[in-house]
């Protein structure tokens, strides 16, 4: 991803920011468009990875729709060029003004998560005179192995309807003409790293298809949702995952109807490689066991660690070299302690100055920026731009 060309340009920019390879963007998306052409398989991109209007637009340019989880997410995806019948509005708790600005949109279908919303929902729809197309999330008991705060499809999450509720979810949605019921949707939680939950997954929408065609709901869609995980070790050697493997599974395991389309909700897949945060060390500082490389970003541009222990790819883009023989706790200037990017990372000897770049942070990092301890918003520059 960095040459020395590159680099070259970097070192003359202001720190931190974010840094977007638009080319391998553009490659993920075409992989994705060639496998999914000519097939029941549609993708729509989550938004919650990354909301970056260039990005977005990128993204819709390769005919992909839009998974929103926020009204302000579906205004930008309105903004960013994508149709109202491209975007599914999901989220355990919506609120009615969001509602609201979504019916107005006529978005294609709301993903709702529990009973009581399917009665809030009619009542909107009801009040713009409106038929909402709704998806009835599922919880489908599925353990996704992997981090607990990522894990969504096991009962004791907050997310979705649980099958034994699906029998007052029949008679209640009997008495809400406001709403039609056009589809299933599922999502068992995120960056997970091997296909068997997936295969999983697709047993469990067999079955429940299955029985809502048993009790005469022939419906359309079935939205499989996201959570297809990227290499965060070894970003260069898996700069796009294998998503050949991942639709495979859906086609050898998922048995829909004929007249039944697929839906994907990727985040993570499409944009986490394609974006790094730079920052400079500010101070090298020794201690006992290790030293501490210092740096001006910190948890406030990406707080995926702290958060959730999560490890990036550091790489110094200065002293780029085999030989990496120093222990560093590389950190950021925030006043928590877990503002910490990585403990025991070896490096090259590194220096005041020197230009770090950490890796995989095109997802889940830009969106997730507070400015916390009064700090500057880092902007964001493209590899086409420079
Ligand atoms: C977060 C989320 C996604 C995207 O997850 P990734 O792991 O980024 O692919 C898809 N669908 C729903 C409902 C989500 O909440």
């Amino acid at each position: 991803m960095f040459n020395d060309d590159i680099i070259k340009k970097l070192e003359k920019l202001p720190t931190p920011f974010y840094y977007y390879d638009t080319a391998l963007l553009k490659n993920t998306l075409e992989k994705i468009k060639k496998i999914t052409a000519a097939s029941k398989f549609h993708v729509h991109y989550a938004l919650k990875a990354n909301s970056n209007a260039k990005l977005l637009q990128i993204i819709r340019s390769y005919g992909l729709g839009a998974d929103c989880v926020s009204g302000n997410e579906i205004k930008r995806a309105d903004e960013t060029g994508f149709k109202g019948e491209n975007i599914v509005f999901a989220g355990v708790g919506k609120s009615d003004a969001e509602i609201n600005y979504a019916l107005e949109k006529n978005i294609f279908c709301f993903n709702v998560e529990s009973i009581q919303e399917l009665e809030v929902m009619n009542d909107l729809a009801k009040k713009q005179n409106k038929i909402a197309s709704i998806a009835l999330r599922i919880n489908p008991n599925v353990d996704a192995y992997t981090h607990k705060y990522i894990t969504t499809g096991l009962e004791e999450n907050k997310f979705g309807i649980n099958p034994y509720e699906f029998d007052s979810v029949i008679s209640i949605l009997k008495n809400l003409p406001n709403l039609k019921l056009i589809g299933l949707h599922f999502h068992i939680g995120s960056q997970i790293s091997s296909l068997s939950p997936f295969k999983k997954l697709c047993q469990r929408v067999n079955e429940i298809n299955k029985w809502f065609l048993n009790k005469g709901f022939d419906l359309a869609h079935l939205n499989v949702g996201g959570g297809l995980g990227v290499n965060y070790h070894e970003p260069d050697l898996e700069s796009i995952v294998d998503f050949e493997a991942f639709f495979n599974v859906f086609k050898d395991f998922l048995k829909p109807r004929n007249n039944q389309k697929i839906h994907f909700e990727l985040g993570r897949a499409i944009t986490a490689q394609c974006g790094s945060l730079i920052s400079r060390v500010i101070i090298i500082k020794k201690a006992i066991n290790t030293n501490f490389a210092i740096l001006d970003a910190g948890m406030t541009e990406l707080i995926r660690p702290a958060l959730y222990q999560a490890y990036h790819k550091i790489e110094n883009l200065t002293e780029y070299s085999e030989n990496k023989n120093y222990k560093y706790d590389v950190v950021g200037p925030i006043c928590e302690s877990s503002d910490c990017f990585g403990k025991a990372v070896m490096l090259p000897e590194t220096f005041r100055g020197d230009l770090i770049a950490i890796r995989s942070a095109g997802a889940y990092g830009e969106v997730m920026a507070s400015q916390y301890n009064l700090r500057d918003k880092a902007p964001a520059l493209y590899s086409d731009e420079l």
